[in-house]
């Protein structure tokens, strides 16, 4: 059996599914006794996997356009997505930071971009059409009961078949890089740097100052930053490591699919051998959080590539990590050495306990399902629905049990 993208995970399934019809999958599922949909595999932990496991790239594939929405099938990438929208001439709001992933695998687990303004990619679910365990295809629409519910469903209601997505008229973007920026300018004006552009990355290795910060935004960005010079070539997140795979900046107006992304949706995306990990915090805690972790900085920076700080607007999805708070996200690229890894995240969740962070769904962490029920109000909701739409819990599995259900 394949491992996942970071290569710390092999799947322990027995089988791979690929059906090419809607009713195949239904006999699947409805045969399955414990069963799962993998996305692209970009998760860092077995969320997605079962003794049974489906891919949904054989399904028909087609692309349909309403009003200024757009419907898939979920097992599309956002870069084959966004092929399809600059053909029409049209555009998402925000994307994460890799074009790889799916559709389907990215809203389940609330996979973000940055932005204060911009929510989470889970928010552009105008509708969803699920699978059932019961064989059954349910569409859900923005506003319908149980819709919050759903949209960041963990894998665990069903298998995502089909989604429509807000989409918009095609935008120019620019991107910038900024260098060295003083920790004492970050924690003063936190604010001012996360509203400086319409999507902010602070990237860093918790040393003598913010290695770089990458700001991409629909109007020109120009000058220096707070202090920090603006960067005069391109440059990798990875300080040292070579730019190719990274998208253009200096400026240098491109559409917003080549420039929301970090990295080329052509080229092997971040550092390859890695281990990820994200906490969101209430973004009033913010700065009280990243200094938390600048106090750990000599004993993680060793086992890290690189931090990324972000900020996302709150949402009323049950499930998201950014439910009703605009948050913080504070995310570690490890290096691949798993145990030194999850003691590092020991020390990383004891020093953000103080905040509140929840953890993000596909990335490591330790915290199991007694600390993290307190932190969703609207877990026992997602507990009920569970029970409705998988009364036979044919999709949950070990992932589900350890961090959510008590
Ligand atoms: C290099 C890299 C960069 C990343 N950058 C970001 C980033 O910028 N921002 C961010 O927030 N995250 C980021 N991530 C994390 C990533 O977005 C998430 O792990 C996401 O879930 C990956 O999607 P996937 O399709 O690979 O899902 P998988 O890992 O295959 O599956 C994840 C979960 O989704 C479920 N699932 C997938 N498809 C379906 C479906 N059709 N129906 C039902 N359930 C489904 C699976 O069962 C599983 O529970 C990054 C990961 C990598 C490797």
């Amino acid at each position: 059996m394949t491992t996942n993208w970071g290569g710390n995970y092999t799947y322990r399934a027995n089988v791979v599914h690929r059906p090419s019809s809607l009713d195949e999958l239904s006999e699947i599922v409805v045969r399955a006794e414990r069963v799962r949909v993998l996305g692209t595999q970009h998760s860092f932990s077995d969320i997605a996997d079962a003794p049974e496991l489906i891919t949904l790239d054989g399904l028909p594939g087609e692309t349909t356009f309403e009003g200024a929405t757009v419907t898939v099938p979920a097992a599309l990438t956002y870069s084959q997505l966004a092929d399809r929208l600059r053909e029409e001439g049209l555009a998402l709001r925000n994307l994460a930071s890799l074009p790889h992933i799916s559709v389907g695998g990215a809203i389940a687990t609330a996979t973000h971009g940055s932005g204060n303004r911009n929510g989470n990619l889970a928010t552009q679910v105008a509708a969803l059409e699920l699978m059932t365990s019961r064989g059954e295809l349910t569409t859900l629409s923005r506003g319908a009961p149980d819709f919050d519910g759903v949209v960041v469903g963990l894998g665990s209601l069903g298998a995502v078949t089909r989604v429509t997505l807000d989409v918009e008229p095609a935008y120019d973007m620019h991107q910038r890089v900024f260098e060295h920026l003083s920790w004492d300018m970050l924690f003063e004006q936190f604010d001012a740097i996360t509203a400086a552009a319409d999507s902010v990355s602070i990237f860093t290795l918790w040393s003598d100052d913010v290695d770089q910060i990458w700001l991409k935004n629909r109007a020109e960005i120009e000058g220096e930053l707070l202090g920090a010079a603006a960067a005069t070539a391109d440059r990798h997140p990875i300080p040292g490591a070579d730019p190719v795979n990274a998208t253009p900046q200096l400026g240098q107006p491109g559409l917003w699919s080549d420039r929301l992304p970090h990295f080329r949706s052509g080229f092997m995306p971040s550092a390859g051998d890695e281990i990820q990990s994200e906490y969101l915090v209430d973004r009033r805690h913010g700065p009280g959080a990243i200094e938390a972790i600048l106090r750990l900085g000599d004993r993680i920076r060793p086992l890290l590539y690189i931090s990324e700080i972000r900020t996302i607007a709150a949402d009323e999805l049950w499930l998201s990590p950014q439910h009703g708070r605009d948050s913080v996200g504070i995310h570690f690229t490890w290096k691949r050495e798993q145990d030194s890894v999850e003691r590092a995240l020991a020390e990383v969740e004891r020093a953000l306990e103080p905040f509140a962070p929840r953890p993000h769904w596909g990335k490591l962490f330790l915290a199991d399902a007694a600390k993290i029920a307190p932190l969703y109000e609207r877990l026992p909701d997602f507990v009920a629905l569970l029970g409705r739409l998988d009364p036979r819990g044919a999709f949950r599995n070990a992932w589900l049990e350890r961090h959510l259900l008590r």
